[in-house]
């Protein structure tokens, strides 16, 4: 485990101990990071509350993008060239800082896709198609997003296996007796999500993988919402896989990650063919390429992986500690002003949560409080969130959804909950 609160909270879950807690004393203690953010100096009046949708970039990830389309931009690993030869080095440091961001025990147990989403399907068709079989049971979690999910409905549908739900409770925790009820012997996989994008919640994860883990099955971590917001280590979580997306974490869109343990990435067959994923190719027969190049068809995101590198260092360079603690009083903040105007609801109070607070306003729609705000310069989310089985449980259509990061300040909430109290008079 590592040794900062920060790192402690977010790896941990609900064993930690603290995330979001009272008393609501306010430190103040801002994060000085706003100005590295373009976008703050180009729209200065934006007050942008949607970084659980997409995370806005420092300008060291945008200017490495350019510098390497600008100066060292070659394709990888078949050139014999010296620019080709640096693009590939470079490429492959990538994969190494992914790797030692998550706490992966090799580099090559990083592969790069496009996000959260193909890293799920590709776990999906590689290791569920060759793998799952009828009566096979997968387990997923109320509190998906679609990306982990359909997938595997998709997987269960074309294997003849069986898709589970562990329930979410009134208050928006993960129901762990239920789980507990749920893995069984038939379990083959249990897919969830680390940091609900709808409800903040910080999902017990360690306490999950063990109980998985003691019934023979394996867990797929989503990891889009938490890599963010403090640290994550996956053999601390304990995970065999483990999902995010570049561009919820500074870093550009096209870029993912999916981590595997090496010995189950050893064992899967590849998803997509083409070229960079084979040793030798025949009429009578095709060998493979070694991990990860197997599961990277044709040319990858080179550029877009040099750059989550980028974004990444920008992460460490502000430390995962004070993320968390920085968010945590912003989420606080949130949630004290939000409770005092009359007709909002919130929709998950979890114990342990960080970074996204999701409400309703009575007699509001959430489109008609998200177009009110809009004209204030004020960018939230509302809809059911790519998690229509989670709305379903709380009996919504959609909500108003507000998600900080590191460049949001107090101010930020401030001007939300003025905004909903302009619309509460708006529409009274
Ligand atoms: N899982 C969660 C929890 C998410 O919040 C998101 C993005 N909203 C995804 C998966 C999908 O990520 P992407 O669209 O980047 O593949």
């Amino acid at each position: 485990m590592k040794n900062s609160v920060g790192e402690t909270t977010l790896a941990k879950g609900a064993d930690a101990e603290t995330s979001v807690q009272p008393p609501h004393v306010l430190t103040r203690s801002r994060l000085d990071v706003r100005d590295q953010f373009p976008i703050f100096a180009i729209h200065p009046n934006l007050v942008y509350l949607d970084s659980a949708a997409t995370s806005q970039k420092p300008q060291r990830v945008i200017d490495r993008l350019a510098r390497f389309y600008a100066g060292e931009n070659a394709n990888i690993h078949r050139g014999v060239y010296a620019l080709s030869a640096e693009a590939t080095a470079t490429y492959d440091s990538a994969r190494a800082a992914v790797a030692r961001f998550i706490g992966a025990a090799l580099p090559d147990e990083v592969i790069f896709t496009r996000g959260t989403t193909e890293s799920i399907n590709l776990v999906a068709q590689s290791w569920g198609r060759s793998v799952v079989k009828p009566g096979d049971e997968i387990v997923v979690t109320e509190m998906e997003h679609h990306s982990n999910w359909v997938p595997w409905q998709m997987l269960a549908d074309s294997t003849g296996a069986v898709l589970r739900m562990a329930p979410v409770t009134e208050a928006g925790e993960l129901d762990m007796s239920a789980m507990a009820r749920l893995v069984t012997p038939r379990t083959r996989l249990v897919a969830v999500t680390h940091l609900s994008n709808v409800l903040g919640t910080i999902n017990p994860v360690r306490r999950i993988t063990d109980l998985a883990h003691a019934a023979g099955a394996l867990v797929l971590v989503d990891g889009a919402q938490s890599v963010a917001h403090g640290a994550v280590d996956v053999r601390d979580l304990g995970c065999d896989f483990f999902a995010f997306s570049g561009h919820k974490l500074f870093g550009p869109t096209g870029i993912g990650v999916l981590y595997g343990r090496e010995a189950l990435l050893e064992e899967m067959p590849p998803w997509q063919g083409g070229g960079g994923m084979i040793g030798t190719v025949a009429l009578d027969g095709i060998t493979w390429a070694e991990v990860p190049m197997k599961f990277e068809a044709g040319t990858p995101a080179v550029a877009d992986a040099v750059a989550l590198a980028e974004a990444i260092a920008f992460v460490e360079s502000v430390g995962a500690e004070a993320i968390v603690t920085h968010e945590a009083e912003l989420l606080s903040l949130a949630t004290e002003r939000l409770s005092a105007i009359p007709g909002v609801r919130l929709i998950g109070t979890a114990a342990h949560r960080a970074s996204v607070i999701s409400f309703t306003l009575e007699g509001v729609h959430p489109h008609d409080l998200g177009t009110v705000l809009d004209e204030a310069g004020i960018a939230i989310r509302a809809g059911h969130h790519c998690a229509q089985p989670l709305m379903r449980r709380f009996g919504l259509a959609a909500t108003a959804r507000a998600s900080f990061s590191v460049y949001n300040t107090p101010d930020d909430v401030e001007a939300l909950g003025r905004g909903i109290e302009r619309a509460r008079a708006l529409f009274s």
